[in-house]
């Protein structure tokens, strides 16, 4: 449908110096996400799945390849634009959430709000409390994290992800530390979210009946050189 927050990834290879030669991080094939479609990202441990979404977020640049966000290529913008692509067009959730301890709900939120202020091109964000209330999270805004469950705390990561009106969402194995009803009660939102504001979705995740829910699936295998460095190691 639209363009504007598809992904193109071609041939993306991320090697890492360390004392022992390069270590191959991640290598993947070519392939492209529709703009507003959804895709799970699955592979077993070590295979590079969180080092695709650095790369796909503009946290890393890969060593060769190109990444592509509505037709914007990313991997190769300086970093100064890199970084504000990102935080205007582009949100994250962790398997952690990296909410900050010493602030409330709101204030976590309102901190990315203030981030998003400082740039004139930010789309029209979205009030916390509409957000809070539309997420079932309205009880809790005044708590801090530590007064939260892994669940809830992983819905408030979700609502900091997106206050911004992202184009695309990653999330990187969101649900990994929670038991099987929070995962899917974030699973829910983050679905719910991309289907409101037709955001592009990007879910690494271990559970093949979550992948099922989304559009596409690409699974990863170890890269060659990293599996050779693991038996000499
Ligand atoms: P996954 O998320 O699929 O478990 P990762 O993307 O975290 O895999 O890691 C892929 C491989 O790259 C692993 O072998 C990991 O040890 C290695 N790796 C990740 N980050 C670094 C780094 N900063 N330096 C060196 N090796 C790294
Ligand atoms: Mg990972």
């Amino acid at each position: 449908m639209t363009v504007a927050n598809s992904i193109d990834a071609r041939d993306l290879i991320v090697d890492y110096p360390s004392a022992a030669g390069t270590v191959r991080a991640l290598e993947c094939p070519a392939f492209s996400v529709e703009g507003g479609s959804t895709m799970a990202v699955m592979g077993p441990s070590g295979c590079g799945k969180s080092t695709l979404l650095a790369v796909l977020a503009g946290l890393a640049r890969p060593t060769s390849g190109t990444v592509s966000i509505g037709g914007e290529i990313i991997s190769t913008l300086p970093e100064r634009e890199r970084v504000r692509f990102r935080r205007r067009l582009l949100g994250m959730v962790y398997q952690v959430d990296n909410l900050l301890s010493h602030l409330t709900v709101e204030e976590n939120l309102g901190l990315q709000l203030a981030i998003c202020r400082n740039d004139m091109n930010m789309r029209q964000p979205i009030a916390p409390g509409v957000l809070l209330e539309r997420l079932g999270l309205a009880s809790l805004s005044k708590r801090f994290p530590d007064q939260l469950s892994g669940g809830q705390r992983q819905r408030v990561a979700v609502a900091r992800a997106v206050i911004h009106r992202p184009a695309v969402i990653f999330a990187d194995e969101p649900t990994g530390a929670l038991d099987a009803e929070s995962a899917h009660a974030v699973i829910e939102l983050l679905v719910a979210v991309h289907e409101e504001m037709a955001t592009t979705l990007v879910l690494v995740t271990h559970d093949p009946n979550m992948a099922k829910r989304l559009d596409r699936v690409i699974t990863l295998s170890r890269p060659q050189a990293s599996s050779e460095q693991r038996r000499a190691g």
